[in-house]
C-alpha cells in the first residue's frame, strides 16, 4: 500500500484542537508538511481532515455467541474502516486477531487480551470465567497476551441477589491490578451498577466502560485519579430492552437497568465537567453491528458534551490516551476526509468522503 505516489490532502487540517493547517502531503506512507520535490503522480483529496478516528471500546473477532472465524472478523474490521475508525482499542476478544496486525488495509488494533469474569457472571462464551483465587493469574496471562490493556467485567446480574452486584472482593481487584500494572498494562472493568465503582478506583483501575453506576459522590473520586471513562451510549440506549427481557425474572434488576438508563446522559455530561477523560467506544461485537463511532460521537453531544471535545475523545485526545500519533510529521497517514468542518456539526462524521489508512485510499 505504501508505493512511492503522492498524495496531497488539499484542505484544511485539524491536527489538534487548536492546531488547523493548510494541507498535508503523504509519502510513503507517512504524513509530511512539506510538499516534496519533484513530487509526480500526484493523486489529491479534498475537505476538511481529521486523524483516523479512534474506536475505544470494540470488539473484533467477538460475535453474538462467542468466537467468530477469521472471515467474519475482516468484515468486522472492514466495516470500522468504511465508517473511519482506523484505531480500535478492542475491549475484550475470546478470538486470536493477530493476524490483522499484517494487514496494512485494517485498522489498528490495541488488545485487551480476553474478558475476565467471575464463573456465570457474564454473556456466555465471551470471557475467561473464573473465581477470584485466579484472578491474578489470569490477569498476567491476559496481559503478556494483550498490547497493554486487560479487561475484567467488574459487575454483572448476581441471580441470588436479583440485582447487579460486584463481581470481584476488593482484596482480589487490588492483586489483579497491581499485577497487570507490574507488567506495564493497564486496566478496565466492564461496570454497570454503583457498587462495584469504588473499589475498583480505589485499586488502582485505570478505565471504567459503560460507567452508568457513576454518581455525585464517585464523579470527584475518578477525576482526581484520573480515571477515564467509555460510555458506549449507543449500547446504554438498549437498556430498557434489556430491563423488558428481564423483568419476569429479575423485577429488581429491571428497575435498577432503567434507571441507569434514564439517567445516561446527566451522568456522562457530570463526569466530563468534573474533568473525567471521556473516551469514545461503540461496543460493537456481541450483539451490537460494527461501523457506529459517528453515532457515539453524536450521543456525546446529545449528552451535553461540547462538540470539539466530542471529536477530541474520537480523535486527538484519544490517541494521546492510547499512545498512538495523530497528524504529525512522520507518522503513518491514517486519516480521514469530510465534506465541512466537523467541529460546525459533528454528524458530518456520518459521511466520510475518503479513508486514508497507511497512506493509501481505501474508500
Ligand atoms: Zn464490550
Amino acid at each position: 500500500m505504501s508505493d512511492h505516489s503522492v498524495l496531497h490532502v488539499k484542505g484544511r487540517v485539524l491536527a489538534g484542537p487548536d492546531d488547523v493547517r493548510d494541507g498535508l502531503w503523504v509519502v510513503g506512507g507517512r504524513i509530511s508538511y512539506d510538499r516534496p520535490v519533484g513530487a509526480r503522480d500526484v493523486r489529491t483529496v479534498e475537505g476538511w481532515a481529521l486523524p483516523g478516528l479512534v474506536d475505544a471500546h470494540c470488539h473484533v473477532g467477538l460475535g453474538a455467541h462467542g468466537p467468530v472465524d477469521a472471515d467474519v472478523a475482516e468484515k468486522q474490521a472492514l466495516t470500522d474502516r468504511e465508517a473511519g475508525a482506523l484505531l480500535i482499542r478492542d475491549a475484550g476478544s475470546p478470538s486470536d486477531t493477530r493476524w490483522v496486525d499484517d494487514r496494512e488495509d485494517l485498522p489498528k488494533i490495541i488488545r485487551a487480551g480476553r474478558h475476565i469474569a467471575r464463573t456465570r457472571r457474564y454473556i456466555r462464551g465471551y470471557a475467561h470465567e473464573i473465581e477470584p483465587a485466579d484472578l491474578v493469574a489470569y490477569v498476567g496471562r491476559e496481559a503478556r497476551r494483550g498490547d497493554g490493556w486487560v479487561k475484567l467485567v467488574g459487575d454483572w446480574i448476581d441471580r441470588e441477589v436479583g440485582d447487579l452486584a460486584p463481581s470481584w472482593p476488593r482484596e482480589a481487584a487490588e492483586a489483579a491490578i497491581a499485577e497487570a500494572h507490574r507488567l506495564g498494562a493497564r486496566v478496565t472493568a466492564h461496570c454497570f451498577a454503583e457498587s462495584s465503582l469504588r473499589d475498583l478506583v480505589e485499586s488502582g483501575i485505570d478505565c471504567v466502560e459503560h460507567a452508568t453506576g457513576l454518581t455525585d459522590e464517585l464523579i470527584p473520586l475518578f477525576a482526581s485519579r484520573g480515571v477515564a471513562i467509555v460510555p458506549t451510549l449507543v449500547n446504554i440506549a438498549t437498556f430498557p430492552d434489556l430491563a423488558a427481557g428481564g423483568e419476569s425474572k429479575f423485577p429488581r434488576w429491571s428497575a435498577h437497568m432503567r434507571r441507569l438508563h434514564a439517567r445516561r446522559y446527566d451522568t456522562v455530561r457530570s463526569a466530563h465537567d468534573a474533568g473525567i477523560p471521556v473516551f469514545v467506544g461503540t461496543d460493537a461485537g456481541g450483539t451490537l453491528p460494527h461501523g457506529l463511532v459517528a453515532a457515539e460521537v453524536a450521543e456525546l453531544v446529545t449528552a451535553g458534551i461540547p462538540p470539539l471535545a466530542a471529536l477530541s475523545a474520537t480523535t486527538w485526545g484519544a490517541r494521546e490516551w492510547l499512545g498512538r500519533p495523530g497528524l504529525v510529521e512522520g507518522a503513518p497517514a491514517d486519516l480521514v476526509v469530510y465534506e465541512s468542518d466537523p467541529r460546525a456539526d459533528v454528524r458530518v462524521l456520518a459521511a466520510p468522503r475518503r479513508v486514508v489508512l497507511n497512506g493509501a485510499v481505501v474508500s
